[in-house]
């Protein structure tokens, strides 16, 4: 690919829409399920309570086992008894899935935009990242963040998610792997149209 051979570009040698590198990282958008992923740790969209919920914290927790549920409650007890804040995040053991860890963060729930959800949402990826890292992990995998249920208009968080990824990475080199896993085709569509402005 001569594009390997573009010393300008070295910093972000563009493999293809789904699959780049910022400095030694590679930056991976699949689609599929993230309980599937065998990296270090894959992200959880949990609610604050921690308790588990629908779309992929149930998926997590469903297949994961009662082990990442009984932590939760130990965090609860112990770290936040009122419940883990937006844009903060916690780390359990992965239980029965295949990737060690589960990072726990919460997303905002859109309200229109001017309630601080860009900078929330920032804060839900750098958090999970610096987590990610200051537990030795290398590879991690992101679900798409509050654009489920808490109503995120996928555009314009996909293009939060993958600068917040790309400022950290650009930053930190201790991380080998990032990877989006998107629930479906049309999800992954525009995290790939994203990329292009991002990345
Ligand atoms: P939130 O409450 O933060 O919006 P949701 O779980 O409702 O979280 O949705 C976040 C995203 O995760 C959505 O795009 C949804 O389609 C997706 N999703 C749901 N289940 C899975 C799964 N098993 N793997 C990956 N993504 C999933």
């Amino acid at each position: 690919m001569a594009i390997f051979d573009n010393k300008v570009d070295m910093e972000k040698r563009k493999m293809s829409d789904e699959e780049f590198y910022v400095g030694k990282a590679k930056v991976c958008l699949v689609q599929g399920d993230i309980t599937d992923m065998d990296t270090d740790a894959i992200v959880n969209a949990a609610n604050p309570t921690l308790m588990g919920g629908g779309g992929v914290d149930g998926a997590i927790h469903r297949r994961g086992g009662s082990e990442i549920l009984e932590e939760c409650r130990r965090i609860r007890a112990t770290d936040w008894p009122d419940g883990l804040p937006t844009g903060k995040a916690v780390v359990t053991s992965g239980g029965n899935l295949k990737a060690r860890y589960v990072i726990h963060t919460v997303g905002p729930v859109w309200r229109g935009g001017g309630q601080g959800e860009p900078e929330l949402l920032a804060e839900a990826y750098r958090n999970s990242l610096r987590l990610a890292v200051s537990k030795g992990m290398k590879t991690i995998a992101f679900p798409s963040i509050s654009t489920g249920a808490y109503g995120y208009p996928v555009e314009k968080a996909s293009r939060i998610a993958l600068s917040i990824v790309k400022e950290f990475l650009e930053k930190e080199d201790k991380l080998d792997e990032v990877v989006f896993v998107l629930f479906t085709k049309h999800d992954l569509e525009i995290y790939k149209e994203a990329t292009k402005e991002i990345i």
